[in-house]
């Protein structure tokens, strides 16, 4: 594995992130859950990324991840990982347990370090712009999370380009310099490249691009349809059916192609596609198996593409 410099920080991250917003949860099998986990850390991933909601039901992904680091990562390896967490989706009822509010982050800051059975997380995130609360309240909750030793750095995640760029300046006036930003970003998800990239490399924040794969759609597995085991066909998955269209396919089928002439699998190209733009950090991937893990992180073999492949990917996606 190789490690990149989150933005100007002092903090390394592995190039290939693990998110345990699938397959993480009180439906999903915890064997297959801890077997994927483990097999990251051997290789090297040594990020695992979750929020107060990851499940179902939510707040499952983080009491099983507190399992899994009670069975296998006693003792100084909770030295050798970066957890992260977030707040900022629907969380519990009432008024205080959605959005951006310091009553909400705070809380629910404390009930993930329950249910993970830790004293504190690497990365506290605001995980979306509350547009009813001033950023001044968000941010202060975040550094708060900081001083209070209950995380050791603040991202953001899901911010547009204005919104990073107010957020960074308040974070460093109150002295704890936003670290990172976690954005949807694949190829076919294009907006980070809208500005929001360059605002991340004048603040000097690290990206993470999270769905790097588009949930499964930018590898081989929906060339033939929509198989059994597949994320489009789960009940509690988060892709749809209507989202595996055939235009898509289309694009697919000619992606897979180029991919194949570069010895990849489809899945390798996508992620060694993002790695290639030093602004991006780290890819934060999901895996619902161990193979899907590794085949992944083989993509970490060969990032470099010529200008004939980019051009030929550049007109698929178009
Ligand atoms: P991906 O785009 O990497 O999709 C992962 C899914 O793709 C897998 O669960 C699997 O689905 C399929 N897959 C992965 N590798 C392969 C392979 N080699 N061959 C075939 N299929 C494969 O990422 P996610 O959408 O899972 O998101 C990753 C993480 O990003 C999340 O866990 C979370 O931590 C973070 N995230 C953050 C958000 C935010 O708002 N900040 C929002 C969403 C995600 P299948 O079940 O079909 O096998």
């Amino acid at each position: 594995m190789k490690y990149n410099r989150c933005g100007k920080s002092g903090l390394l991250l592995p190039q290939i992130s693990l998110g345990l917003w699938h397959n993480f949860g009180s439906v999903d099998s915890f064997e297959n859950a801890e077997s994927i986990a483990k097999a990251a850390f051997d290789k090297g991933i040594t990020h695992f990324d979750l929020a107060n909601n990851y499940g179902p039901v939510p707040g499952s992904a983080e009491t099983n991840f507190g399992k899994i680091l009670w069975h296998n990562f006693q003792g100084n390896l909770r030295d050798e990982i970066v957890i992260s967490t977030k707040a900022g989706y629907t969380m519990w009822n009432g008024p205080y347990g959605d959005w951006g509010s310091r009553k909400y982050l705070l809380s629910s800051l404390d009930q993930s370090l329950k249910r993970m059975k830790v004293d504190y997380v690497d990365i506290f995130y605001s995980h979306r712009f509350d547009p009813e609360t001033p950023l001044e309240e968000t941010m202060s909750a975040l550094d708060y999370a900081v001083r209070s030793g209950k995380a050791l750095y603040a991202g953001i995640s899901n911010y547009n380009p204005e919104q990073t760029k107010e957020a960074t300046e308040i974070l460093k006036r109150l002295g704890t310099p936003c670290l990172i930003h976690q954005v949807k970003y694949s190829m076919f998800v294009r907006t980070p490249e809208e500005g929001l990239l360059d605002v991340l490399e004048e603040k000097g924040v690290g990206c993470i691009a999270f769905s790097p794969l588009a949930q499964g759609l930018l590898t081989d597995k929906y060339l033939n349809g929509i198989p059994e085991n597949s994320r489009a066909h789960n009940p509690n998955g988060h892709l749809k059916e209507e989202e595996v269209s055939e235009e898509r396919i289309r694009k697919i089928v000619q992606l897979n192609d180029i991919a194949k002439e570069r010895n990849q699998s489809l899945a390798q190209m996508a992620l060694a596609w993002l790695l290639k733009d030093n602004r991006v950090t780290s890819v934060l991937i999901g895996a619902s198996s161990v193979g899907q893990l590794n085949n992944n992180i083989d993509s970490l073999q060969n990032l470099n593409f010529s200008s004939d492949e980019l051009n030929a990917i550049e007109s698929i996606l178009k």
